[in-house]
């Protein structure tokens, strides 16, 4: 039974230098887009409550794209759809961007059962927004952190970048103390990787080599952790057990709906997205297809591993057919001082992630 959904608002403001999603900056779309996505949301929860009249969504992730473009009244077109079969003692996350939210926003979202909200920063240093295209001040990022608290979010997690070019630890260390004063219980840090045809990818920036790049990342794990975080996964530290529920439940391999035009869900037949462009989905012209996956779990393997949760063998024996630690057992063994076995679960110890890549080739040179 799938418990969560990811929806997709492909909508931004302005377009940053380094985005590689589906995105559109033609805000004016708008309202045609949601009229489809709305029919395809109520669609496929209509037939969920058929099948079983007990259905419920314990997580709902609306992501972008930057939803906070939405206004008022687009964002409770959207949201009360869900109201029904969100069970209130799940996270509904929503991401915004510093410069795009307003009180009546955040008040109109809390108000729509959103409880926990995801923003996008990247950075608190003025001229690194600028190079990102952000079009928010360090100083708007704090404030919307405030109005969130003021709108009653009570979860609330940080994006941040790091690794870019020229930047000093000094630099790192002065974004973390930032991020540290407000006194928020979860953030999600990446480095600044550039696909080839982003702007700045165009431009020819280079951001950090891998070397330096490890080196904040070492920094990035004492300064978390000596202030109390868990680096529970790769990119994400939580505190007072504020862990991202509905990206936790993906990486143990879960499934969920996806939700409309570059939305990636997951159901028993595996991953699926909608075909074409985003004027042909608002155009009624796209289909959802499924993605080709010869070895879907090698992917459970790699999302679990990334999690100091670690995967879950007996789940992941009965979903896929084969025994793990036998199919497995050259790379455990070459590699065992880098596994923690507990309960029904394996996970990488702190050595172990750091050399995680090197391992997931392994399991993969077993396929
Ligand atoms: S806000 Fe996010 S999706 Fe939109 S352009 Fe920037 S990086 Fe891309």
């Amino acid at each position: 039974m799938i418990e969560s959904a990811y929806l997709h608002i492909p909508f931004c403001q302005s377009i940053c230098t380094y985005c590689a999603f589906e995105r559109s900056a033609n805000l004016k779309q708008i309202d045609q887009w949601l009229d489809v996505i709305c029919d395809e949301v109520q669609n496929t929860l209509k037939q969920a409550k058929q099948n079983d009249p007990t259905f419920k969504l314990k997580t709902i992730y609306f992501g972008g794209g930057t939803p906070s473009v939405l206004s008022c009244a687009q964002l409770e077109r959207l949201a009360s759809l869900f109201a029904d079969v969100f069970d209130p003692y799940g996270e509904w996350t929503i991401e915004a961007n510093p410069e795009s939210i307003t009180l009546e926003w955040l008040q109109t979202a809390r108000r729509l059962m959103i409880n926990r909200i995801s923003i996008g920063i990247q950075t608190f240093d003025a001229k690194r927004l600028q190079t990102l295209n952000r079009h928010h001040t360090p100083l708007q990022a704090k404030q919307a952190v405030a109005l969130c608290r003021q709108a009653g979010f009570e979860s609330i997690s940080v994006d941040l970048i790091y690794g870019f070019a020229k930047q000093t630890m000094a630099d790192l260390n002065a974004d973390l103390d930032a991020f540290l004063e407000l006194d928020i219980d979860h953030l999600s840090i990446y480095s600044l990787i550039l696909e080839p045809d982003s702007a700045l990818g165009k431009r020819g920036y280079v951001p950090l080599d891998e070397y330096e790049n490890a080196l904040m990342y070492e920094q990035i794990d004492k300064r978390l952790t000596q202030s109390g975080f868990e680096h529970y996964e790769v990119s994400s530290f939580a505190r007072n057990q504020k862990y991202g529920l509905h990206n936790s439940l993906i990486w143990d391999d879960g499934q969920y709906f996806g939700f409309g035009f570059g939305a990636i869900g997951r159901d028993e037949q595996g991953l699926y997205h909608h075909s074409g462009t985003l004027k042909q989905y608002i155009q009624k012209q796209s289909h959802l297809e499924y993605e080709e996956n010869p070895n879907p779990w090698f992917d459970a393997i790699m999302t679990g591993l990334r999690t100091t949760m670690g995967l879950n063998v007996l789940k992941w024996n009965l979903r896929y057919g084969f025994d793990f630690k036998q199919r497995y057992a050259h790379v455990l063994n070459q590699y065992s001082e880098c596994f923690i076995e507990q309960n029904d679960r394996i996970s990488l110890t702190k050595q172990g992630m750091e050399i995680l890549d090197t391992i997931l080739v392994e399991f993969l040179m077993e396929d």
